[in-house]
């Protein structure tokens, strides 16, 4: 399981909801290994009770990373195999780990992944938002200002991004995107893997109707659209022209163009044709 014979700290992504979703590599590592460091013992406890996992617990805190990292590497310096966890899905991700994972590669012991569940890309896949290119970002900032100037550092972002939210936030959030980023289709997924699994998809002025929802959220904005600009169609078949001189199919240089010029494949490749005739 490791690239040389020295300790191995394992990143295991845990379920979100849905305890079934922990898979059984991920329960192998958990019960194999030396200690499991959670982000907090006591809600890792159900975990570890659900599937009869006796490993030793450590705790691993957010606010004292360096400290609790110390006490990691002391124990990798023994040999001993560690699994970091953290409340729900990755460790990392809007949670404790990486001070660690960085210590641990400096110190030159494994660090390897243990796949499962993570809310952003659970909530991407489902939203009907454009996955080809994405951003996860995770928390805005608490404060409305900061969090006012990070929406308008995003403003012109092309692709989807993907932010986590408290429930109690959700309303004012929703709005302050509105504000600052225009109305886009956007989606709130609620409650992922869970009883009452909720997508609200459609443009933000719909989304900030939905009030007092409950339960753990993520908000999906699309990019930035440019307006389409006007473009002349005989600009585009000599683009297309170009590409088949430097070798290209037909089929290729009209794929290429109808991404360049955001185009049905399809249409431009008939139209294409027929101008040949
Ligand atoms: N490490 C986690 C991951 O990989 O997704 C994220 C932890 S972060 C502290 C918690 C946030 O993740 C929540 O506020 C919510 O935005 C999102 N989240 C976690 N579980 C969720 C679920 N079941 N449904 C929707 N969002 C969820």
């Amino acid at each position: 399981m490791s690239a040389n014979n020295q300790a191995t700290l394992f990143l295991v992504a845990t379920p979100i909801g849905n305890l079934s979703e922990l898979s059984p590599r991920a329960l192998e590592v958990l019960k194999s290994v030396d200690v499991v460091a959670c982000e907090d013992t006591r809600n890792s406890l159900k975990l570890m009770s659900h599937f009869d996992i006796h490993t030793r617990m450590i705790s691993y805190h957010n606010f004292n990373e360096e400290e609790s990292s110390n006490g990691i590497i002391k124990l990798l310096e023994e040999g001993k195999n560690i699994a970091l966890i953290s409340d729900a899905g990755y460790p990392l991700i809007s949670d404790p780990g990486y001070v660690l994972v960085n210590r641990v590669i400096d110190s030159g012991y494994n660090v390897t992944t243990i796949s499962g569940p993570s809310a952003g890309l659970n909530a991407l896949v489902a939203s009907g938002l454009n996955t080809s290119h994405y951003m996860f970002y995770g928390f805005l900032n608490a404060k409305k200002s900061q969090a006012k100037k990070e929406l308008e550092e995003l403003k012109y972002f092309p692709y989807t991004i993907i932010f986590y939210e408290a429930p109690h936030r959700y309303e004012k959030t929703l709005e302050l995107m509105k504000e600052v980023l225009g109305d886009r289709r956007a989606c709130l997924a609620r409650e992922l893997t869970k009883l009452h699994e909720t997508y609200h998809r459609g443009l933000l002025s719909e989304l900030c109707e939905l009030k007092d929802l409950k339960g753990e959220m993520v908000i999906l904005i699309e990019g930035y659209k440019k307006e389409k600009e006007e473009v002349k169609e005989e600009d585009i078949f000599e683009y297309i022209d170009e590409l088949i001189k430097s070798g290209l199919k037909v089929k290729e240089a009209c794929g290429k163009a109808s991404e360049k010029y955001d185009m049905s494949k399809n249409q431009l490749y008939n139209a294409y044709l027929k101008k040949g005739k």
